[in-house]
Parts: structure tokens; sequence; C-alpha cells
């Protein structure tokens, strides 16, 4: 059974020492003296918020632990990756950007400097799609992508392989996986869930209970002979795009989707004739 997983901010970390955590933190001095070398092995990496404008401290600190680098911003702040390039050398490090206008440049320019990019893709508008379509042509095409691209990646490895996978848990907001605490150490829900908690209040008393809540949403949406019911990428979204609009017209993620589901197919095909005695004679 996987266990649960904190984001807590540094302030926290005496507190939940000893859970699997990302630590997040504006300020890295204070990451550095403040996680201790016995909290490697529970850190699944450290978060650096607001994008912090001396990273020194971090460069040859607690090598190879994974860094995230949350770009708010991504159409004002994207030059700012170069500055953050140098930590390539000792860290796995990932840009999580917004799909908002102007987002398209910052992956570009991201995957080009080789960090890994999480797409915080909400509820695309049409625009957006778009621009989403043409770097997952990109990711699928360009061998100078190196580096994944969630959710592209892991859709794609979840297709070619035909294994489950949730959407949810890929974009680490399944509160089943994973649990937000504020700065005074109160549990929230993860993700874009934590910013909308206080307005759906009144739907988590109605059961969206932490545990359940993916299960929960989907079988409502079901239940409500929603668009998802006779979706063919629901087992692998859960309704994901229908939070928390639940009209969201999801044409446009339905044609992504689609491209990964061909992809992971085409790639299938190609590893099965690529194998050891593929088109060998009896
Ligand atoms: S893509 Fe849209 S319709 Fe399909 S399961 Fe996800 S939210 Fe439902």
């Amino acid at each position: 059974m996987t266990s649960l997983l904190y984001q807590i901010p540094l302030a926290q970390l005496e507190a939940f020492r000893g859970r699997d955590l990302i630590v997040r933190s504006a300020l890295p001095n204070h990451l550095v003296a403040q996680v201790r070398d016995e909290d490697f092995a529970n850190l699944a990496y450290i978060q650096l918020c607001e994008l912090p404008g001396d990273i020194d401290a971090l460069m040859h600190w607690a090598e190879a632990i994974p860094i995230d680098l949350p770009m708010r911003h991504p159409a004002r702040d994207f030059t700012s990756l170069y500055r953050y390039a140098k930590l390539l050398n000792n860290h796995p490090v990932r840009v999580s950007l917004p799909v908002e206008a102007g987002f398209e440049n910052a992956v570009k320019l991201a995957s080009s400097l080789h960090f890994q990019i999480r797409l915080l893709l909400g509820q695309p508008q049409p625009a957006r799609i778009d621009a989403l379509a043409h770097l997952l042509e990109d990711y699928l095409h360009r061998p100078r992508v190196t580096q994944p691209i969630e959710p592209f990646h892991s859709l794609l490895l979840g297709f070619c392989h035909a294994q489950p996978v949730s959407l949810w848990a890929i974009q680490e907001e399944d509160p089943k996986l994973i649990r937000h605490i504020d700065d005074q150490g109160q549990e929230h829900l993860p993700g874009r869930l934590a910013e909308t908690n206080a307005e759906t209040g009144a739907e988590t008393d109605q059961g969206l209970i932490f545990e359940d809540f993916v299960a929960t949403w989907s079988n409502r949406l079901l239940a409500e002979n929603a668009e998802c019911a006779d979706c063919p990428f629901l087992s692998a979204c859960q309704g994901y795009f229908k939070w928390p609009e639940r009209d969201y017209d999801c044409t446009g993620v339905k044609a992504l989707f689609d491209t990964l589901k061909q992809a992971g197919d085409e790639l299938r095909q190609d590893l099965a004739a690529a194998s050891p005695g593929a088109g060998a004679g009896p």
C-alpha cells in the first residue's frame, strides 16, 4: 500500500518528520539549515516557492534530491529559467506551470534547457488546447525533447503498456495519495482542490471525503449521466476535467487523450516488433 505523501511548509518539518514528505520553502538557505541528512530518505522532493533569487545554497546540497519549481506566471517569468539551469548539474529539476496564455514559451525553453515539466492543466480553454496539441506533437515526434512532460509522459506509458493510470495521481491531486498542509499545520485537499476547498466545503460534507474523493467524484458524474458516462478515457481521467466546472466541454482534452492513446498503441507495436524473436520464422 502506498503511504500518504504530505506536502508541508518547512515550518512544519518538526511536526511531520518521519513521514513521506514534499517540503516547500521560498528560502533555500533555510532548507539547507533545517532539512537533515536523515530526512532525505522520506523526502520526495523539495519545492521552491516564489522562484527564489539566490539558489547557490542548493547547488552542492543533497545531490540528486529532486527540486520542483512552481512558476505561477509562466509568460512573465520564463526567462528566469536560465538562472535555475545550474541546479540541473546536481538535481533533477521539474518546472510546474499553469496552462495559461503564453505558457508554451515557458515549456519550450524549459524543455530546451532539459528541465522536467509538469503542466497544471486545470480546465484548459480552447485556445490553450491548440497550444497543448502542438506541444504534445513536439513531445511525441521531436527527439530534442529529452525530459518528461507530465501528464503526457505517464499517460503515454500507461497506454503503451496497457496499464491503469490515474490523471489525478499523475498530477499529484489525488487526496488518497497526497495532502496539502498549510502554515498552521492544517490538512487540505491537494493541488487545485486546495484552492477550491473553502468553496466546496458543502460538497465535502456530502461525502467527497479525502480518501474516496476521486472515486466519489467520478461515480457522481456517472450517476448524473454527465459527458464522462460514455467517455473512452474515463478510467484514466475519472472526471478530472469536470472539476470544478461540471459543464466544462471535454472535446479538446479528449482529442489530446486520443492522440496519446494512438501514440501508446503504436509504441507498443514498435516495441513488440523490435523485441528479440519478433518476425523470426518457426
Ligand atoms: S475527459 Fe472529460 S468526459 Fe472524459 S472522463 Fe475526463 S472529464 Fe469525463
